[in-house]
């Protein structure tokens, strides 16, 4: 059977090319209502820049960089030719107990973006294992330095880590926990997220709490003993649940009572590292350090799945230093490391930097957040936030959610766009060569002459 689609495809059979090359049945999506998604798949055949193209050569807008890891914009050859040499020169290569040399020099450009101190990396395929690799570190730290009872981990409500067991745990998205029966124990407690819409609504940027948000953990440490809590992980900024900027000050509070306490402290960066934030990490913006960072997503720019934690020195000496001939972590994938994975990093930061795309994301910072504060005021707008290249706009709850949602989903389909979790329409723009549209990108989340609430729900 010829797998190969023509492009330009003929419009008009599309359709059938579609369904003669692909079992539709076959594939079973993530986070996808695939009974619906299977009667009008949206199905993607190329990218370039900003955009996705269909099979038909519909354009669509990639408003979520994919899912917040196209940093760089689509179609980058240098990252591309990178894979393709890297896959002809070694197509797979162990890591436990042998290496190659991109995994070193990987490990280092990232260390040398990451806050000082934190020079250690430890590869995985993906945010959700970076996040569990990043929560068994923490135990096994506490462990290995006497402190075993210090074991509970503790995410934040409405927070994303995930879909890996420690993940989904420490997450606060309630349908990612639903179905799923008992989870890790010991991460039952969740901080609040710091926002509050009566007091925040329509902050442009970091607002300003009129509590103080972090306090919280002191009434855990107070409730449990600091003695039995290993982590916190947070975001810097949530992004899954529909874009939280922190509130100024949250996360240096977070820091001291961390500190104060022995409790190690967890940013998960995996959106918010490699530029969504107009500098390398969340750390760097908000001049706070963390024990350890997980990162994915970006750092391959979504070319290769790859993920990483980066450790603080104290804590890698904590595994390293006691060990000689012993293993000193019993942890790892099969795929930890890449080659291809690791190619993809090194010219996914080399293009980072040739193009000064940190640089481009803060200049695009203000461009977007007058764009998206544009709509205050539209249909069923309930609030606006934006930071860094990210917006979230909040639609008010449709009082017929639930027998709307097919319909919602069409509605959702017929827009030349990507971008949307739950009640809020995400955007997370790439700051390529040349900008971005801003007025497009909005118009194309929300749709122009749509109500909002039309813009469909994707399940979170
Ligand atoms: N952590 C955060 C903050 C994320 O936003 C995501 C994915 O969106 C993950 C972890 C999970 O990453 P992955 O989907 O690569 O497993």
């Amino acid at each position: 059977m010829d797998h190969a689609l023509a492009w330009p495809p003929n419009p008009t059979n599309w359709r059938a090319t579609l369904a003669r090359v692909n079992d539709l049945d076959a594939f079973w999506l993530p986070f996808t209502p695939n009974r619906h998604f299977k009667t009008a798949p949206r199905v993607l055949a190329r990218a370039e820049g900003m955009h996705f193209f269909d099979e038909s050569g519909r354009k669509l807008l990639d408003t979520c960089s994919g899912l917040w890891c196209v940093n760089a914009g689509h179609g980058r050859r240098e990252i591309a030719d990178a894979i393709r040499e890297a896959s002809a020169k070694l197509d797979y290569a162990p890591t436990f107990q042998f290496a190659h040399p991109d995994a070193f020099a990987l490990a280092r450009d990232i260390a040398s973006l990451a806050p000082d101190g934190l020079d250690h990396v430890f590869f995985v395929n993906s945010g959700s294992e970076a996040c569990d690799t990043a929560l068994k570190i923490a135990r096994a730290y506490f462990h290995r330095t006497g402190q075993g009872s210090r074991f509970r981990l503790i995410g934040r409500e409405r927070g994303y880590h995930g879909v890996g067991f420690g993940g989904v745990s420490v997450g606060g998205i309630a349908n990612n926990r639903r179905s799923f029966g008992p989870l890790v124990p010991g991460t039952d407690d969740h901080l609040p997220l710091p926002y509050d819409r009566a007091t925040m609504a329509y902050t442009r940027g970091e607002p300003v709490a009129a509590q103080d948000y972090a306090q919280a953990l002191e009434g855990l440490v107070t409730l449990h003993g600091a003695e039995t809590i290993a982590a916190v992980i947070v975001e810097p900024f949530a992004g899954s649940a529909g874009v939280f900027a922190p509130s100024k000050g949250y996360l240096a509070q977070l820091r001291r009572i961390c500190d104060r306490h022995g409790i190690l402290l967890v940013f998960d960066e995996v959106i918010t590292g490699f530029g969504r934030l107009g500098c390398a990490f969340a750390a760097e913006r908000y001049g706070v350090v963390p024990d350890i960072i997980t990162f994915a997503k970006g750092v391959t720019n979504g070319a290769v799945p790859m993920g990483g934690v980066i450790v603080s020195d104290r804590v890698h000496k904590a595994f390293v230093e006691r060990a000689d001939h012993t293993i000193e972590l019993f942890h790892g994938h099969t795929y930890s490391a890449h080659p291809l994975a690791c190619a993809a990093g090194l010219a996914t930061l080399a293009t980072l930097r040739n193009d000064d795309l940190f640089a481009r994301a803060r200049n695009l910072e203000r461009v977007l957040e007058e764009a998206v504060h544009e709509l205050k005021g539209a249909p069923h707008v309930i609030d606006i936030r934006n930071v860094g290249v990210a917006a979230g706009i909040e639609l008010e709850p449709d009082p017929c959610e639930g027998s709307e949602r097919a319909e919602q989903h069409q509605a959702a389909q017929d827009r030349p766009a990507t971008g949307g979790t739950g009640r809020c329409a995400v955007g997370a723009a790439a700051p390529v060569p040349g900008g971005v549209d801003s007025g497009h990108l909005i118009r194309a989340m929300l749709g122009p002459d749509q109500p909002p609430r039309q813009f469909s729900a994707t399940g979170l």
